[in-house]
């Protein structure tokens, strides 16, 4: 790790004026900086920010300072959230990250990771090791010929499932954006994933208030049950009423170069009857445009069956 100047500032203001790269929970930050990833000259340290709190009084709002674990534990959120949460890293992990630092969270592509390796992400233009290399793990939605690296948060994907925005703070001011809207894919800039402007920090997440949302959950299929990235994941919302399809919310993680909404297999649903035929033909166009490579063809196929495997969960005693 090369040497850098750390600052503490107390207030949101004081932050925002301070040049460096952001520190929360540093689950991310440090082990890139470990790994030479990262060099910053300047660190802001911003763990006593007022960034904290979980309000489930109309929706959800959580600080984006508040830990993974505290949230995970709110009885007030919503079930697709809690689980995405206990599902990811470890408990000593869930303890120290941040849910900003959580939605933004590097890849965990092995050679964005290497700075032996050509990695288009970590410096443009040098190439991807990834698309002719080991790619197992790698994306097959949203990808292009400059990266095909998957987007790493479970968080996120729950939280586009069901529309949450973020709140940013500039020096400029304040915005929100709808987290589907703030993600991108890679294109011809895989250096640009996301829409937070330089200087800007998360405050606060939001998610809007459904009310069906009880009714939602988080399924990830990894190699191992514990401690593992997603080879496949889906967040569900289900509304049912008469044993059909009143109306859901559907987004899959570890398939794709961002958290990644279906509004096609969304719109084919609504309306059908809580069956496994029609949840298999809903699941059936989920892999619309994927790209497959050598040794991630897999990922169409499980992605399908494991949107069915959430909505038969979510459906059982009622079908
Ligand atoms: Fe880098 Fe993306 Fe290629 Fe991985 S997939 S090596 S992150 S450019």
């Amino acid at each position: 790790m090369r040497p850098f100047e750390l600052t503490a500032p107390a207030t949101v203001e004081d932050a925002l004026a301070s040049p460096g790269t952001f520190l929360a929970g540093g689950t991310t930050v440090v082990d890139l900086m470990k790994l030479n990833v990262l060099t910053p000259h300047q660190v802001v340290d911003i763990n006593e920010l007022p960034l904290r709190g979980v309000d489930t009084s109309d929706g959800l709002r959580i600080g984006a300072l508040e830990r993974m674990s505290a949230v995970a534990a709110h009885p007030g959120v919503y079930p697709a959230i809690s689980r995405a949460l206990l599902l990811s890293a470890s408990q000593q992990l869930r303890n120290m990250a941040s849910i900003g630092g959580n939605l933004l969270q590097r890849t965990r592509c092995t050679y964005f990771r290497d700075v032996a390796m050509p990695c288009n992400k970590r410096q443009p233009g040098s190439g991807c090791a990834a698309i002719s290399g080991a790619n197992r793990m790698h994306a097959v939605l949203g990808t292009s010929d400059k990266c095909v690296a998957t987007h790493a948060s479970d968080l996120a994907v729950a939280l586009v499932a069901l529309d949450a925005e973020v709140r940013l703070a500039g020096s400029t001011g304040s915005r929100t954006v709808r987290l589907a809207d703030f993600y991108r894919v890679p294109g011809e800039t895989p250096e640009v994933e996301n829409d937070l402007r330089p200087g800007e920090l998360i405050t606060e997440v939001v998610v809007p208030r459904l009310d069906w949302a009880s009714r939602s959950t988080y399924v990830k299929v990894r190699d191992r049950q514990s401690y593992e990235f997603a080879l496949c994941s889906a967040a569900v919302a289900l509304d049912i009423q008469d044993s059909h399809v009143v109306d859901t919310r559907i987004a899959v993680g570890g398939v794709a170069t961002m958290p990644w909404r279906l509004p096609a297999v969304e719109e084919a649903l609504r309306g059908a009857p809580a069956t496994l035929e029609s949840f298999e033909a809903a699941a059936s166009v989920a892999g619309e445009g994927a790209r497959p490579l050598a040794a991630n063809g897999y990922k169409v196929s499980l992605l399908k069956r494991t949107i069915v495997r959430a909505l038969l969960e979510l459906t059982e005693g009622s079908r």
